[in-house]
């Protein structure tokens, strides 16, 4: 066949075998040469991305600020005024900071662009009759592609066949209510896209059921490529933090420019040159104003970005690095978050008969039954082989041999069963070929059971197996070695709960006759022979425990969520150190009654609890919203479709990169890529070291601007000339701002965050800690400052050489104040430079550049200064160690203060 109209097939008009003709493939699937010759002709299949800013466009950006024009005008005065070196001063000082603006963003842009491709997403295909996952971008027209709950459809679809299957359209359509699907219906070429039921269209999401479908159209040729361009993106939106610091940065420079404002009203007033007063007093506006900020934060958030992603954890939301930090509360799902994920069945208990061993590890076929006398018994076989074959029915996972390798697939617990059943000698392919399934009741974690009916030498049968406490409601009888006899209930209750005690998984087996197929559901599966339980075990992380202890250490309180019994739930818990005893469980069954008494009894119940179990999926969001009304800031791990409420309500959302389905990791702020707990709190690390970034920044930045307010005023008050001159705050800023800043923001940890108590959800960037340490610093530094400047004038130097020294002693102050920026509590000679080079170098750097400023004749022309003797050199620096010294002195004292815990120092102002 020729060459595929995509665009003039009308497929949800035709009938789809006729669209698998046209389509030239088959409900088999392509062959894998024709998939791959069909990607070298259409393409991958993706959207057109949008583009980043372009460098250009970030480099205006960085003039697009209020600051920026008043320096504008600034400069547009002097140039009137022919204060051409003024003038060109700033200009070059705007210039080489919107230089340094751009390549950092430019940069940070870059690398979070990169790492967001780091999220695929896979779609089941179909190819030579054989379904395996690819890479949804290798889809092509004429695949078959699988659909199941939790999928993103990767490519429009005409469907084939469909079982209860629901997609979330709204992407397209913006209608939210799930839209049924029908792959038998037939429509008119005209029907609206929201009517198409034959069809499913890339990018939505499927919220239930099954089905199975042909790619008709990919990449630009689908609809939502149509669309895309109209598409607007969330992410674009700014997180949090970085409004949250614009607005900061609004308010100090406001506050700058009324302290400006003041200056220049007392000058005049006392007569001075109105238009050196102005320049003067911008300079210092520009010189005190943290126009910095804002690089340096997307810089920290970049960075925080960058080193979540080598521990496995990938930042969909940036406001996501700035809640993990103040994360209080972790609620993780139990199965291959704490634990493994790797079942292996490990106990056989039949009615009456104790408990048989399963040897043999993980998913391979070695191993056998054991009784406590060695080899089963006859009878003991024949009933051994009831359980697995029910096991092996009612189930939907794979395994088997395929190209001479074992392989499997599909859920955890079914796979665990079938190398069970392999033991014994009963293989899937022969079973299911023996006895025909004629319906089914998939495993759903709401029902807790899964069941499917079979036909058994022409008679109908039911297999189900599931969570003890549901089939035993089904059940009237059991089998035992002699035969079947009453059910006896609390017996083999009583045997579930010492299985689950020591950490099994147990789940139950039963089977029987049903009379007809009609209506096949659970109300039908009554009066079922109990067969025996199997206990499972999945190992725990190894890092889980460890995890859970630095959770602890960091004031992170951690409960487990899980679908198992509590029993085994918190014999799990114990192990983690996560619960103690049976008063820290609560089950779903008491969560539904406490709602119904009240709001306040269901608060009281999530409060103590730390072991959630068998809870629905529904109900988590109902824990999440409960723990957020107990002020806590509460991340939560999610897999499934119907976790995605609970992730959108938590404050972070956490999805399982392995094993979540697409609509999880749609709804969530971080994927962890290898599904370990280990990470989150890995993240919360990062999280937290980001924040206190910030803090860095922003102290260094806020003090030493105001040092210099302050070193104004003081001479305001004093009556003496400014102490320095527009082009001297324009060049202190210079070689003081230009680069520490992004140095801090790129510092490592600590190492003692998760040794500190979270941040509280609503403490300020500006508590007690940091506005004593601005306050001191800045009359420190001002206060030493102004004294030299006086003195030097007072004892008959110039004014051009006392402002020399002043400026000197301002560079060296604040060069050294970078340091003590390094660690709110720490000595700065705790801080090894290597720890952080770009810093250490940056900072040196530019401390030679003032000094080489003062040995260049035309540069130290334009700047007013000079070299000076190396004796005063060295009374300069003696005078800067005093910012140093007092540093010292304050994180002293505060230390002392708090003894060994920090939560008086991190506590809120208010
Ligand atoms: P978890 O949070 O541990 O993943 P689930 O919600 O998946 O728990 O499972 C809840 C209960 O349902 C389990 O304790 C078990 O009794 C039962 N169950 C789990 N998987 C299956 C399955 N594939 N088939 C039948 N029953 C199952
Ligand atoms: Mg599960």
């Amino acid at each position: 066949m020729g060459v595929i109209q995509i665009a003039e097939l009308q497929p949800h008009s035709i009938h789809a075998d006729d669209v698998l003709k046209q389509l030239s493939t088959s409900s088999t699937g392509l062959t894998r040469e024709e998939a791959a010759e069909r990607l070298e002709r259409f393409g991958r299949n993706t959207l057109p991305r949008a583009k980043p800013l372009s460098i250009q466009m970030l480099f205006l950006r960085q003039f697009l600020s209020p600051l920026i024009y008043v320096l504008l005008a600034a400069a547009a005065v002097s140039f009137f005024l022919e204060r051409m070196t003024d003038a060109i001063f700033i200009l070059a000082v705007l210039l080489i900071n919107a230089i340094i603006g751009t390549a950092q963003e430019y940069s940070a842009e870059r690398n979070i662009e990169s790492l967001r491709d780091l999220v695929r997403t896979y779609a089941r295909v179909v190819r030579e009759g054989e379904s395996f996952e690819v890479d949804a971008e290798e889809c092509v027209p004429g695949d078959v592609v699988l659909l199941e709950e939790g999928m993103k459809v990767p490519a429009d679809l005409r469907l084939l066949e469909t079982h209860a299957l629901e997609v979330d359209e709204s992407l397209l359509t913006g209608e939210s209510t799930p839209v049924s699907k029908d792959a038998s219906a037939l429509l008119k070429w005209n029907a609206a896209l929201g009517d198409r039921v034959n069809m499913a269209f890339a990018g939505t999401i499927v919220t239930r059921g099954r089905g199975r479908g042909v790619v008709v159209a990919t990449g630009r040729e689908t609809e939502l490529g149509r669309l895309a361009g109209s598409l607007t993106d969330v992410e674009s939106a700014k997180p949090p933090l970085t409004r949250r610091m614009e607005v900061f940065s609004a308010n100090i420079a406001k506050a700058v420019l009324i302290a400006v404002i003041l200056i220049i009203a007392i000058e005049v007033r006392r007569g001075m040159d109105a238009a050196q007063v102005f320049v003067q007093s911008v300079a210092l506006a520009v010189s005190a104003i943290p126009e910095g900020l804002p690089v340096a934060l997307t810089v920290v958030l970049a960075v925080a970005v960058n080193r979540m992603a080598r521990r496995n954890v990938i930042v969909r939301r940036m406001v996501a690095v700035e809640t993990l930090g103040s994360c209080d509360f972790i609620a993780s799902d139990k199965t291959g978050t704490l634990t493994m994920n790797e079942l292996t069945a490990r106990l056989v208990a039949i009615p009456g008969h104790g408990f048989m061993e399963v040897t043999g590890e993980g998913i391979s076929p070695e191993g056998e039954i054991r009784t406590a006398h060695g080899k089963p018994t006859e009878q003991e076989e024949h009933i051994i082989k009831r359980v697995v074959t029910a096991a092996a029915l009612c189930n939907e996972a794979f395994f088997g041999m395929r190209d001479g390798r074992w392989v499997h697939h599909g859920d955890t617990v079914d796979v665990a069963l079938l190398v069970m059943a392999h033991k014994v000698g009963v293989r899937q392919a022969d079973i299911t070929a023996r006895y025909p399934m004629i319906a089914q009741i998939p495993f759903a974690s709401e029902r807790k059971f899964a069941a499917t009916l079979n036909r058994v030498d022409g008679r109908l049968h039911a297999f189900v197996k599931g969570a003890p406490e549901t089939l035993l409601e089904m059940c009237s009888s059991m089998v035992t070695i002699d035969g079947e006899a009453p059910l006896e209930r609390d017996a083999i209750e009583r045997c579930a709960s010492d299985m689950a005690n020591n950490g099994y998984r147990v789940l139950a087996i039963a089977d029987g006759a049903l009379e007809s197929d009609e209506d096949f559901s659970d109300r039908r599966l009554k009066g079922l022979t109990f067969l025996g339980l199997i206990g499972m075990i999945d190992p725990l992380r190894p890092e889980a425990k460890p995890a859970v202890a630095r959770c602890r250490k960091a004031g992170i309180e951690v409960a487990m969520v899980t679908g198992d019994h509590p029993i085994t739930a918190l014999a799990i818990a114990r192990e983690l150190g996560m619960a103690q005893g049976m008063d820290e469980v609560v089950t779903g069954p008491e969560l539904r009654k406490a709602e119904l008494i009240g709001k306040e009894a269901f608060d009281d119940l999530v409060r103590r609890a730390r072991v959630f179990a068998r809870v629905e999926p529904r109900q988590k969001l109902d824990i999440i919203q409960s723990l957020i009304r107990l002020g806590r800031t509460v991340a939560v791990t999610g897999d499934g479709a119907n976790d995605a409420p609970a992730m959108r309500a938590a404050h972070v959302g956490v999805a399982m990169g392995k094993s979540g389905t697409d609509i999880a990791k749609e709804s969530a702020e971080l994927v962890i890529t290898d599904d370990n707990f280990a990470s989150i709190v890995a993240g919360v690390e990062e999280g937290r070291v980001a924040y206190s970034n910030v803090r860095k920044v922003i102290f260094l930045l806020v003090s030493t601007g105001a040092a210099e307010i302050v070193l104004f005023f003081l001479a305001l008050f004093a009556a003496v000339p400014l102490p320095l001159l527009a082009v001297q705050l324009l060049w202190l800023n210079l070689v003081t701002n230009g680069i520490q800043h992004i140095g801090l923001a790129l510092e490592p940890a600590e190492g003692d965050e998760m040794r500190r108590p979270p941040r509280p959800q609503r403490e300020g960037i500006f508590n007690r800690i940091m506005l004593e340490r601005i306050l001191l610093s800045s009359i420190v530094m001002g206060g030493v400052a102004f004294g030299l400047y006086k003195y030097l004038l007072g004892t008959g130097s110039s004014l051009d050489e006392a402002r020399n020294s002043t400026m000197l002693l301002m560079v060296l102050f604040e060069n050294i104040q970078v340091f003590n920026s390094r660690s709110e509590l720490r000595s700065a000679f705790s801080l090894s430079p290597t720890r952080n080079p770009t810093l250490f170098f940056g900072t040196l750097g530019a401390q030679l550049v003032h000094i080489a400023a003062m040995y260049t004749p035309w540069l130290s022309g334009v700047l007013n200064i000079g070299p000076v003797s190396l004796e005063h050199w060295a009374r300069l620096l003696a005078l800067a160690l005093s910012i140093l010294i007092a540093m010292e002195a304050y994180k002293l004292v505060r230390r002392r203060m708090s003894g060994n815990s920090h939560v008086s120092v991190t506590e809120p102002l208010d």
